[in-house]
């Protein structure tokens, strides 16, 4: 019996239990061992590892908030993966172009959501002609333009997640426990109680709650509510035709959309913004014909080569919250703290979210 188990009969006992396996759960747990190799942390999974929207993300990092606070964070999630690259030797993410189609008005409000304060340009003709090469038939309306930022980056969020999955249990104290849905977080005895579905438990010290879609069907389900969070169909369709090397990037501002290229499938991953509210990761979740109007619409405005490429991609859930500015705060005392609300773009945001999940854990003030 390991040593975590201090007498017969008790629960097994950990310094920290963080509850979700996905990029924000894996970060945190990765933090947490790096800043003290000796705490034993538990990383639990409801279902299987790699079960998650963090599993289905297109890993497009624009760092980019339509808020100062938002801002703040990708700024520091930038800086933070570059220091898990240097760390790791490899955070599988790669440099890529992007351009920009958006409103001839609304450049000024674009340039403002740039968290490194860098500022949009006109396309070059040397990229324009490029930008007509990569996207059969590129077309827009008269009032929008095309710009270019600096290169922004495309990440591989469960390669990244796994990684750091490996990181944290390669250490013989931590454990990952699969199937072991938690419905209950109490206070037993001065510590922090995990229960389960099945009647299962454990107990920790600190417990980080970083539960994506399920927010609302868990432990922190009315903290969250209470947040105003909410979960949302999230969609990216697969363009099936193989972008070519040194492709660019193209966000369709206006639309919320963007074209991504993905080398490693092979194809191009088309992200819409689906409607579709309320929709949790339980549920049956399709990519459905609303959806794919919303899609054809797009590209027969702006890319109509892409039409007949146009097939199948990756649908999940994602918890969002007001502002879509992420929530990370203590749930009921010190001990045990929430990191929800990716909004669509928690892969961008995860590192900034773990820190601040482990500072708040740790005593030290939210950078
Ligand atoms: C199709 C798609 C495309 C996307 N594209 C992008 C993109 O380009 N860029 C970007 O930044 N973001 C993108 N996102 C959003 C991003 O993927 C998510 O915001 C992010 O992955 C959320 O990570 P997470 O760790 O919070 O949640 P998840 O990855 O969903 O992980 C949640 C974890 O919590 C566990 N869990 C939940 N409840 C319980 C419980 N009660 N007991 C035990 N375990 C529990 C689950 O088992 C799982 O391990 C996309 C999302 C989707 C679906």
């Amino acid at each position: 019996m390991s040593e975590r188990t201090t007498r017969t009969g008790e629960a097994p006992h950990y310094d920290l239990a963080v509850v979700g396996a996905g990029a924000v759960g894996a970060i945190a747990a990765y933090y947490a061992v790096r800043r003290d190799p000796g705490r034993r942390v538990a990383v639990i999974t409801h279902a299987g590892r790699g079960t998650g929207a963090t599993r289905l993300s297109a890993g497009f990092d624009t760092p980019t908030g339509h808020n100062p606070a938002q801002r703040a964070l990708a700024a520091r999630s930038t800086a933070l993966f570059d220091e898990l690259a240097a760390g790791l030797g490899d955070a599988g993410r790669a440099p890529v172009d992007v351009r920009w189609l958006v409103t001839r008005e609304n450049t000024a409000a674009l340039d403002a959501t740039m968290a490194d304060g860098g500022r949009t340009r006109p396309v070059t003709g040397e990229q324009r002609a490029l930008l007509d090469r990569t996207f059969p038939g590129l077309a827009h309306d008269d009032e929008q333009v095309l710009l270019a930022t600096a290169p922004m980056t495309a990440g591989q969020p469960q390669w990244l997640t796994d990684r750091l999955l490996d990181e944290v249990l390669g250490r013989p104290d931590n454990t990952l426990l699969e199937g072991f849905r938690v419905t209950e977080v109490r206070r037993t005895g001065g510590r922090v109680e995990l229960v389960a579905a099945d009647g299962g438990r454990i107990t920790a010290s600190k417990a980080v709650l970083a539960p994506g879609p399920w927010v609302l069907d868990g432990p922190v389900a009315a903290a969250a509510r209470e947040r105003g969070a909410r979960v949302k169909k999230v969609v990216a369709f697969h363009i099936m035709t193989p972008p070519p090397p040194g492709a660019p990037a193209l966000v369709l501002e206006d639309a919320d959309a963007f074209l991504l290229p993905h080398h490693p499938g092979g194809h191009w991953i088309f992200s819409i913004t689906s409607p579709d509210w309320d929709r949790g990761p339980d549920e049956p979740l399709a990519i459905d014909a609303r959806d794919r109007q919303l899609a054809r619409a797009l590209l027969a405005r702006h890319v109509p080569g892409f039409l007949p490429h146009l097939l199948g991609g990756r649908v999940f859930s994602d918890c969002f919250t007001p502002g879509h500015l992420p929530v990370v705060d203590t749930v009921g005392g010190d001990d045990v703290v929430m990191a929800i609300g990716g909004s669509g773009s928690g892969y961008r945001l995860s590192p900034a979210m773990a820190e601040d999940a482990l500072n708040l854990l740790d005593g030290r003030p939210r950078t």
